[in-house]
């Protein structure tokens, strides 16, 4: 973490000094009239969308809660390894990682052949692959995760706080507009302000309102899908069991009394039980079959027969009721064909895909949403990246939510099914059931999201060049230590969400920035050339790696190397006394034998230049002496702001 850039700064070095316009305007009861990005709704997509944007004081960014405050407990609770990855980038997986259970090892239960009312365990299985993600796959209440991204908001030179008890009526989008082309209308729906409406013009609408999204309905967007929904009885609760797995992740059918998710929580005690219930009928709601936590207590009990359970205190639980529905486009504009406007008004989350709660993906897939979203919108409306870019949202993320419907269609499916011996008709192998646990635990990880090429990810000329880093997937962190202070540490971890593209230049062989090396002669081309992606889009008088940040890893040991001798790029002089930034340049951590060219595939004779996207894919590989082809890339969507 980086610090006392500007001056110094004593306390807390997360609370960021607040921007000008924050301490001079600070929030205040009332919507503004006018404002850059409203978002609708305070759940996962909503909050990371707002904690991105809250890092650009220069957009003016609000968000919108028809509840009264912050949620406190209960919903989704799965924190997957690429979300933790996401974490590390707004500066919580830390603290995540130390509040929250972590899923290790997941065991799975069958009927007993011989006494099939009884349950017997009938396998156990690593739940991540070694090597995976540096993050563990953990379980966290969504209220905590609330609270995290709250307090990154407070934190942020913006000083973003949402805006509760109010809900969104409708949007209407006027495409003649100059300017804020989208009219929002807001109701307050506290007992101070009954029956008043609020109506905020914004550039940018995007609704995390859920999967009965008012926002989603005023663009004519439709879910689309199963007809009829599946109910789940969800539970947190105190318990005294004899169940030997009660602190492992298990997944328990029974031979006639239904299946059971067992979700260890944090803290040591609590437990989550998903309790399946009935298909419900179309257009059925799950209240009016009379369902109570008494029935859900009842249900778990026959399913662990012959273990006992104990409910000392139900802390939250909710029937839960979801089908597998997907939107075909998530913004106003997409696959209208009558339409070839730019795209104001955007939906995330569960607004735009619902799916079962059995693969813990509904949390996690609604933040990557936005996270996609966030850098896009900020680039846009800094005037970096020109407004075309936000096609690419839809375009992205509705492909690979298509993916999770299909996986979870099958997984569902599998988890639903009686179990059967040696997979006979008409029911689910339980041996069958855990292999494919095991196949589908990358794409459960949220590590096999894959971006097809686009004008953000290139083709993949270049790919044998490093391996390891696929263009289109998220940036897989490996160790390095840190050459000017010895430290190791991860080389992903360098990136912040802060929206700014990483540029990571890895040395060919016996190349040590000398003379005749490829790390200089980029460092060159970046600094003095005219085609540089530097020159031509960092705005004057901003820190040289305000837009892109270039790091450097050599291959030699860092007890070989010299921090002087590097280019003045990768040691530059920023912020207002012109200081040193000693954090650019890495080598291999060799101690451990964890050589990141190694780990990823690099080409040690060549080496190469990753580019990555501020949301953490890998957006390019190429050449480092490619330095045209580097030009191009970002040709393609960035506003040149050189005269
Ligand atoms: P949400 O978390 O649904 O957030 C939407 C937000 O928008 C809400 O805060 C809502 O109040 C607000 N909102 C809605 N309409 C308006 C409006 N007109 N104006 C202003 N604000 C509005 N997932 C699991 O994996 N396991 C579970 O057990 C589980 N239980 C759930 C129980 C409930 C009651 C709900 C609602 C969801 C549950 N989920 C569960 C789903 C999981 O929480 C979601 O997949 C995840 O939260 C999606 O995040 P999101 O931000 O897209 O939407």
């Amino acid at each position: 973490m980086q610090f006392h850039l500007d001056g110094f700064n004593a306390g807390d070095p997360r609370v960021q000094a607040p921007s000008e316009s924050a301490k001079t305007n600070p929030q205040t009861d009332s919507l503004p009239e006018q404002v850059d990005v409203l978002i609708v709704g305070c759940g996962p997509a909503g909050l990371t969308l707002a904690a991105q944007l809250a890092a650009f004081p220069d957009i003016r960014t609000r968000i919108i809660e028809q509840k009264e405050g912050p949620l406190k407990l209960g919903q989704a609770d799965g924190v997957a390894c690429r979300t933790m990855e996401m974490f590390e980038a707004f500066g919580f997986s830390r603290r995540v990682m130390e509040e929250a259970y972590w899923v290790n090892e997941v065991t799975f239960w069958k009927p007993d052949t011989k006494r099939p009312e009884h349950i017997v365990r009938n396998g156990r299985v690593q739940d991540t692959e070694d090597g995976l993600s540096e993050f563990p796959h953990v379980i966290l209440n969504q209220a905590r995760v609330h609270d995290f991204y709250l307090e990154v908001m407070k934190n942020s030179p913006s000083r973003l706080e949402p805006d509760y008890s109010r809900s969104l009526v409708d949007v209407e989008v006027d495409r003649k507009a100059a300017d804020y082309p989208v009219t929002v209308r807001v109701a307050r729906t506290d007992a101070a302000h009954q029956g008043e409406e609020e109506i905020v013009r914004a550039r940018y609408v995007v609704g995390c309102d859920g999967a009965r999204s008012a926002v989603r309905k005023s663009i004519g967007r439709e879910l689309s899908g199963d007809s009829a929904n599946q109910a789940w009885g969800v539970m947190d609760v105190l318990a005294v069991t004899d169940f030997p797995d009660i602190r492992l992740k298990a997944a328990i059918h029974s031979a006639t009394e239904g299946n059971v998710l067992v979700i260890p929580r944090e803290g040591g005690y609590l437990v989550r039980l998903y309790v399946e219930l009935d298909k419900l009928n179309e257009n059925e709601r799950v209240a009016s079959r009379n369902i109570t936590v008494d029935h859900l207590i009842a249900a778990a009990q026959r399913v662990l027969h012959p273990y006992t359970l104990n409910v000392r205190e139900v802390a939250w639980w909710s029937v839960y009721e979801i089908g597998q529905r997907i939107c075909d486009h998530y913004d106003d504009v997409a696959g209208r064909s009558d339409c070839q406007d730019l795209p104001h008004v955007f939906i995330a989350g569960d607004a735009c895909h619902t799916h079962s709660p059995k693969a813990g993906q509904g949390m996690n897939f609604s933040m990557q949403d936005t996270f996609n979203l966030g850098w896009k919108l900020a680039s846009v409306l800094r005037g970096q990246c020109t407004p075309n870019l936000l096609h690419s949202y839809s375009a992205e993320r509705q492909t690979v939510a298509q993916e999770l419907i299909d996986f979870d269609r099958t997984w569902a499916k599998m988890f639903s099914d009686r179990p059967s011996e040696g997979g006979g008709e008409g029911g689910v192998d339980p041996k069958e059931f855990e292999r494919y646990f095991v196949r589908q635990g990358r794409f459960t990880a949220g590590t096999e999201t894959h971006y097809q090429p686009s004008q953000i990810c290139a083709e993949a000329t270049h790919q044998h060049l490093a391996q390891g880093f696929i263009i289109g997937k998220r940036f897989h962190s490996a160790p390095v230590v840190r050459l000017a202070d010895a430290r190791p540490l991860h080389l992903g971890h360098v990136a912040r969400a802060d929206g700014r593209w990483r540029l990571y230049a890895f040395a060919g062989e016996m190349d040590r920035a000398g003379a005749q090396s490829g790390i200089r002669a980029l460092c060159e081309f970046l600094t003095d050339a005219p085609e540089s992606p530097i020159r031509r889009y960092t705005p004057q008088g901003e820190d040289i790696d305000s837009v892109f940040d270039l790091r450097a890893v050599f291959q030699s040991s860092h007890r070989e190397m010299a921090i002087d001798s590097m280019p003045t790029l990768l040691m530059p002089r920023k912020g207002r006394y012109g200081l040193n930034d000693y954090e650019k340049v890495f080598c291999p951590e060799l101690d451990s034998g964890q050589d990141i060219f190694d780990l990823r595939g690099i080409n040690r004779e060549l080496g190469c230049l990753v580019i990555v996207r501020p949301d953490q894919y890998v957006a390019h590989v190429l050449p480092l002496n490619d330095h045209q082809s580097l030009a191009e890339f970002f040709a393609a969507f960035m506003v040149d702001l050189q005269p």
